[in-house]
């Protein structure tokens, strides 16, 4: 949808300081379209109905996302940009249920209370149907208990790809203690050919292709959503989503059955939770953590990205996974062990003679 004002520029949306807006975006960079010019609304429709009617025709419903990048200030939205998207959103779900009455209707809250969203100023106050299921994230969409209390459904996420279990359960007890009562986890990996700075200035990653999940380590036939530290997070979300109060130790246990066999010693737990740790700690969404790659922490260091405690927590970290080495010898019986050793093993070679990028801030001078 963002590469229609390539061929439209007079659909582009204004930025806040009345210029045209910038490209942008994730992997597919483009243009934001301004709601407010009837051709970019025609277009809308047009696609999603498409996309809807024609491409899934056995879909139970559709989820509508409200950009967390940018809305448009020309002088038609100003102040009322979620206003103009929500004809969008009516005129779409009007559509989707007259041919289905019971389909699920994802959208933003946004629409629906003034109350201020981050970076975009505040919401609209049109009147809340309640067969659409409400979304809800932590950085674009914060929970309201005054929207969740009407919401016969409603959903939270969370960047599970970016966090530890222990992170992500927090996340379900906050979500639970708010009223909502659904939840959807990001664990999606890329591997486009990366052609702009993502993420706002990873311009060092331009011309090389994303490896899933940021796994260099792994051969290009595995299967990365079955690899341990994968394995880890969609254990964390199924068994948390489950049983919301299962305690840690419980926790522990069904890892333990899930990716390592039973006469392994129950300490590898540990091992792995650690080694998860080491990975997830500071990554992106297009880079794993910079303690798995050398090379990485040395263009956030010139780019002034990195604190002196990141730089002690790195250094804490590559000497247990050193310690978490010493305990496993070959051959290795166990998949879940040879996994995690050869990916342990992979990032300790491209430690090996570049350790002093870890004593200093100019890795360079
Ligand atoms: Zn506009």
């Amino acid at each position: 949808m963002n590469q229609y004002a390539l061929e439209h520029p007079e659909l582009k949306a204004y930025q806040k300081d009345g210029r045209l807006a910038k490209l942008d975006g994730m992997h597919c960079w483009g243009y934001a379209l301004n709601p407010s010019q009837p051709n970019a609304q025609k277009f809308m429709l047009d696609y999603a109905s498409e996309m809807y009617f024609d491409f899934y025709p056995n879909a139970d419903g559709l989820f509508i996302e409200s950009s967390d990048y940018s809305i448009c200030y020309c002088p038609r939205c100003q102040g009322h940009y979620y206003e103009r998207e929500f004809e969008f959103v009516q005129a779409i779900s009007e559509r989707v249920w007259r041919n289905r009455s019971d389909a699920s209707i994802v959208v933003y809250p946004h629409y629906f209370s003034s109350a201020d969203i981050p970076l975009f100023g505040h919401g609209a106050e049109e009147k809340y149907d309640p067969r659409w299921t409400l979304f809800f994230t932590p950085h674009s969409a914060p929970i309201q208990t005054k929207l969740t209390s009407k919401a016969p459904r409603s959903i939270y996420w969370e960047p599970l790809i970016l966090q530890t279990p222990d992170q992500a359960k927090s996340a379900f007890l906050r979500a639970q203690a708010s009223g909502v009562n659904g939840l959807v986890f990001s664990l999606e990996f890329y591997t486009f050919l990366v052609r702009y700075p993502e993420d706002g200035g990873n311009w060092h990653l331009i011309g090389t292709r994303l490896k899933p999940f940021g796994h260099d380590w792994l051969p290009s036939i595995d299967d990365p959503y079955a690899y341990p530290l994968t394995r880890l997070l969609r254990t964390t979300f199924r068994e948390f989503c489950r049983y919301p109060a299962l305690s840690w130790e419980a926790f522990r246990a069904v890892v333990k059955k899930e990716i390592f066999w039973e006469s392994t010693p129950s300490s590898a737990v540990d091992d792995l939770l650690e080694w998860q740790k080491a990975y997830v700690t500071d990554r992106s969404w297009y880079t794993p953590g910079p303690l798995m790659t050398p090379h990485l922490l040395s263009w956030q260091l010139e780019l002034g990205h990195v604190t002196p405690a990141q730089l002690q927590n790195y250094r804490e970290m590559l000497e247990g996974l050193k310690r978490i080495r010493r305990k496993y010898r070959e051959p290795y019986k166990d998949p879940g062990i040879k996994s995690m050793v050869e990916g342990i093993d992979w990032v300790l070679a491209q430690w090996a003679g570049h350790e002093r990028i870890l004593e200093t801030s100019y890795p360079n001078s």
